[in-house]
């Protein structure tokens, strides 16, 4: 019987494979790096342990918490209250800034809190991108402050070329009170999706993957997939080796899976992938002596002219350092393709340090590290895209299924969710 071929042993396609595993289906499972785990890995180096930057575990949904807890994971994670902090003007301010102004400086307070009450007067409109919305929720004093300044540095487009699709779960909307209650400093706890996240209490995020990879017997590393013939349904590995499949799940990136096809392209097909935009991460990870300058689990810089839009200080919230010493990860967004990495780390430690939060002279350990696609951008022609390549390699028999494939913004949980969705789709579709 041939099998069910899964590439790739992110989150996504581990939890694809062991779902196919219980059920008694044929399984390969191909990675091509010799570690499991994507982007959800850790890498330890001089008694420091560094994630792909932050990697905090949200669990949104029941089934995630049981999912772990068969695993024994559950146990060994530690429940945190969300410690996060926008950084304007050398004024800090807790994180999400609109409900949280008092921190900043009195101009700038002002400004974003007769803006918002402007713009709630206002009623709003029906906003067509992300900058008509931002303006039409928030005011335009967080617009200029925060939410256009942070998310162009991100995103490296305009805000009037980003779509709407992304916002509902990751913008929250406070209302008047809370704004005026934030704006005077009156607390009400956290908001949004990651108020709080669960964190292995040692040995980094790779932890997770580790461990389902250790229930996966059907897993294979070094072993990268070259090609794909969609009509003739085998796939080839960087061995030579051709393996015939009943269905193919599919979790790396949606344009890398288009250049692994061999057969041709229809031409819309061709112009989608070309059509789909994203940007890199370039991550400092540095291992420093002393202990960490603040207590915040992260800090938001929307500042153009510092280079880094989010700085962590992951060893607040697991044991990643040695006695007396802390971690800091920098990140920076990076076009595709550009090779400034050499200029760019330098520059983002040396800002860093000019504005008080890093001792050069400290560091330890380094590892600098490109994630690359590490955000898809969500612009006006991302949709029309996947409208017409998800539903054509769907029809030709693949499976995309998790953040990359399906090329969107998601996190660890939603990873195990899809793949446990696309092991089930594909064991309905053969009936077992
Ligand atoms: C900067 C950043 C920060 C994040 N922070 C968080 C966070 O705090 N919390 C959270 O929940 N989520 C976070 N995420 C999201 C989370 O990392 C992802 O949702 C999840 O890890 C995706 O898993 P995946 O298996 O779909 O993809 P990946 O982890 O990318 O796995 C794909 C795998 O496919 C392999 N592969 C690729 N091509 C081939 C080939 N040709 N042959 C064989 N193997 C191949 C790759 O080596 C990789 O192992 C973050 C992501 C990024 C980029």
């Amino acid at each position: 019987m041939k099998p069910v071929c899964v590439l790739g042993a992110g989150m996504t396609g581990l939890a694809a494979a062991r779902e196919l595993e219980a059920a008694g289906a044929p399984v390969r499972l191909f990675e091509r790096e010799d570690v499991p785990g994507g982007v959800c890995g850790s890498l330890c180096q001089a008694g420091f342990t560094f994630d792909a930057t932050g990697h905090l575990f949200h669990a949104s949904r029941p089934e995630t918490e049981a999912y772990l807890e068969d695993l024994g994971l559950w146990e060994k994670m530690v429940r945190h209250e969300r410690r996060a902090a926008v950084w304007i003007d050398r004024h800090q301010t807790p994180y999400p800034i609109q409900i949280n102004t008092w921190g900043l400086a009195p101009e700038t307070r002002r400004d974003c809190l007769l803006g918002f009450i402007r713009a709630w007067a206002a009623g709003g409109g029906e906003p067509e991108n992300f900058r008509q919305w931002v303006l039409d929720r928030f005011g335009e004093g967080l617009a200029k402050h925060f939410f256009f300044p942070y998310n162009e540095k991100l995103y490296r487009i305009g805000c009037e070329d980003l779509s709407l699709d992304w916002v509902g779960r990751y913008v929250p909307r406070p209302d008047l009170e809370e704004v005026v209650d934030g704006a005077l400093g009156l607390h009400r706890g956290g908001a949004g999706y990651n108020a709080h996240f669960h964190y292995p209490r040692e040995g980094g995020i790779r932890l997770l993957p580790d461990t389902m990879a250790s229930r996966c017997r059907s897993l294979e590393l070094g072993a990268e997939v070259r090609a794909i013939h969609l009509g003739q349904k085998w796939l080839e590995l960087g061995s030579g080796e051709r393996v015939e499949y009943s269905a193919l799940i599919l979790t790396n990136g949606l344009p890398w899976i288009c250049d692994l096809l061999l057969d041709e392209l229809p031409k819309e097909i061709a112009a989608a992938r070309k059509a789909l935009r994203w940007i890199r991460v370039l991550n400092v990870a540095l291992g420093v002596e002393g202990e960490a300058p603040t207590d915040q689990h992260w800090l938001y810089f929307p500042d153009p002219e510092l280079p880094f839009y989010r700085v962590g200080f992951p060893s607040n919230h697991g044991r990643l350092a040695p006695e007396g010493c802390h971690t800091v990860s920098i990140e920076v967004s990076m076009d595709p393709g550009s090779a400034e990495v050499e200029k760019e780390a330098p520059a983002a430690e040396a800002a860093l340090a000019d504005i008080g939060l890093l001792q050069p002279g400290r560091i330890r350990s380094r590892v600098i590290q490109v994630i690359d696609p590490a955000y898809v951008v969500y612009d006006h022609y991302r949709r029309e895209a996947l409208e017409l390549l998800l539903p054509w390699l769907r029809e030709h028999h693949l499976l995309p299924s998790g953040r990359w494939a399906e090329w969107k913004y998601s996190a660890m949980e939603d990873a195990i969710a899809d793949g446990r969705k696309s092991a089930s789709a594909v064991l309905e579709l053969q009936g077992s």
